[in-house]
């Protein structure tokens, strides 16, 4: 049985059609990898599976219970966290120092949270999720920002974790680690379920080119 089973969820703002109808499976023991261009409807994804948005039709079954339309903090007590905020919650942060040093705060927001690097709070951050003992984790880009050494010190913690029974699915941009880590790599396109295999099979197939064409380096 699935650990997560998404059937044909749609999702749209404004007239555009986030997820159009994407449908995703994902295998308790797995690290499975989500990726695809700008704009697929990854973090759209997300956002409705880890119950912060609803999706307007379609299914979310989530360790054998339906958990469409739950509220985050139900999800996460069923036992689906999720991690990082990715570049919007950076993008936040970069301007809230901004904001403080033309007002010659920077002192005030030197705090202990501060002090950590950028790959530091992203272990920080997996140490809290792991804090309520979950069965599924969604990272959303871990390496976002992080140093090679920290990003192989996270991948190595991840397979550790893996092998203690955990499930991963993780949005990363960084192809790399997708290819290393991630077995199988689920491939959105359009707001859809484009394709799924190993790595070298998802990079392999024409569609997924086509698809990253002109929008984003494939490679990394
Ligand atoms: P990226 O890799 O660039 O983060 P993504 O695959 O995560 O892309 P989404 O962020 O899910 O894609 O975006 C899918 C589409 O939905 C985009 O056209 C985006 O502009 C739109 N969208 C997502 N969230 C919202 C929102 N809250 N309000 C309006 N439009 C949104």
């Amino acid at each position: 049985m699935p650990l997560l089973e998404v059937r044909d969820l749609h999702r749209s703002f404004y007239g555009i059609r986030a997820l159009d109808g994407v449908d995703l499976v994902v295998q308790p023991g797995t690290i499975t990898g989500l990726i695809g261009p700008n704009g697929a409807g990854k973090t759209t994804l997300f956002n409705c599976v880890s119950g912060l948005i609803p999706p307007q039709r379609g299914r979310i079954v989530f360790d054998g219970r339906d958990v469409t339309g739950w509220r985050a903090d139900r999800v996460t007590q069923a036992g689906l966290v999720r991690t990082g905020a990715r570049r919007r919650e950076h993008a936040l942060r970069e301007r809230a120092f901004a904001i403080a040093r033309r007002l010659n705060l920077a002192r005030v927001v030197n705090d202990a949270a501060a002090d950590l690097s950028g790959g530091q709070k992203k272990l920080l951050e997996l140490g809290r999720a792991l804090m309520t003992e979950p069965k599924l984790i969604l990272l959303d880009e871990p390496i976002a920002g992080v140093n090679p050494t920290l990003a192989r010190e996270l991948a190595d913690h991840l397979r550790t974790l893996q092998a203690d029974g955990l499930t991963f699915l993780i949005i990363e941009h960084h192809l790399d680690l997708i290819a290393r880590l991630c077995r199988p790599v689920v491939v959105m396109a359009e707001g859809r379920h484009l394709a799924e295999g190993s790595f070298a099979e998802v990079a392999a197939d024409p569609r997924v080119q086509e698809a990253y064409m002109g929008r984003r380096r494939w490679a990394s």
